[in-house]
């Protein structure tokens, strides 16, 4: 059984309150590969990078069990490159330049080895190429979980409506699930998005936790209070790596076990924040995440008894 990937691998360079870094390692696949790694191996990566990228990151994906041959190598282009800063409370941030470079003219492959994957995770990428990667695919997966974000709401609704008509599970934040639907209330805005295809949506709420919704049900997953948070970069896509690499290992879509995909996720994201860039994502141990996951459960355990 294995999970395809894709999405950005970039460069980004990132502001906070806490500091400010030139151009670091980031993209949406990096952190979704290195997040899913941590649960399931057999990981195929379809994406694309400049002559520019970091050599030392692709042999750190490798150690991690990603396999790169679905990674397109462009002589003489530069990397995906974002920024953005982050205000003062780190749950909103303003992109300050995107530069698409090696995006621009993208048409992905995918491995003949991965074209059997049984769990697809579309990162936030180009709504078009998703649908690419979805096509190229010899059967339908079990599941496609799908990533986007407001940029592509702004300048390519119309392909992003076909794209997020394919797939099964949706995650966005609440700002996006907000213009995506024009609601404000996030349960009226989930009931509209699930119309537009998707089975399953997945609204974020950065340090307020998750919302998992299908048609009937709705479950929440906390954020852990967490004493040091320095850049939130990479938190939606942590989590959800964290949350298709638990499916994957788990090989059940049932919405009872998503919910606990759901925790596995937070988790991931939960360690991202803690440093700058993908550092932290990095060389986890097995204990550590027990450890994290243990404290998601003590954090929403209680009794009520009614008399
Ligand atoms: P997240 O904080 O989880 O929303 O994801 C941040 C990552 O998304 C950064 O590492 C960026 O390189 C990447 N990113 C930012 N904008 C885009 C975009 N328009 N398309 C694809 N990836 C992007």
């Amino acid at each position: 059984m294995s999970l395809l990937v894709v999405g950005t691998v970039a460069f980004d360079a990132i502001e906070t309150p806490f500091g400010k870094t030139d151009k670091i390692v980031g993209g949406a696949a990096s952190y979704i590969s290195l997040a899913a790694g941590y649960y399931t191996k057999n990981i195929h990566l379809v994406s694309v990078i400049g002559d520019d990228f970091d050599q030392d990151f692709l042999t750190t994906l490798k150690n991690h069990g990603v396999d790169l041959e679905g990674l397109q190598l462009k002589k003489g282009e530069k990397s995906f490159f974002w920024a953005g800063k982050y205000h003062n409370d780190l749950n909103s941030r303003d992109t300050l330049d995107t530069q698409l470079n090696v995006l621009e003219h993208f048409n992905p492959v995918v491995p003949e080895k991965a074209k059997n994957a049984e769990f697809l995770m579309l990162g936030n990428l180009v709504p078009a190429i998703q649908r690419q990667v979805i096509t190229q695919m010899n059967e339908r997966p079990k599941l496609i979980v799908m990533d986007t974000m407001n940029f592509w709401m702004d300048i390519a609704m119309e392909e992003l409506l076909k794209t997020i008509a394919m797939v099964d599970v949706l995650t966005i934040n609440d700002a996006e699930a907000r213009q995506l639907s024009g609601e404000y209330s996030l349960v009226k805005a989930a009931q509209k998005i699930l119309g537009m295809g998707p089975k399953i949506l997945i609204i974020k709420k950065g340090e307020h936790g998750a919302l998992l919704f299908n048609k009937n049900e709705i479950f929440f997953a906390p954020a852990l209070p967490l004493e040091e948070v320095f850049d939130p970069t990479g938190a939606g896509d942590s989590f959800a790596g964290g949350f298709i690499g638990y499916l994957a290992q788990t090989r059940d879509i049932s919405f009872e076990n998503m919910k606990r995909a759901l925790i596995y996720a937070s988790a991931m994201a939960s360690f991202t924040v803690e440093r700058f860039g993908t550092e932290r994502l990095i060389g986890l141990s097995k204990e550590q995440i027990e450890n994290r996951l243990q404290e998601f459960i003590d954090l929403v355990d209680f009794d009520i008894t009614f008399a």
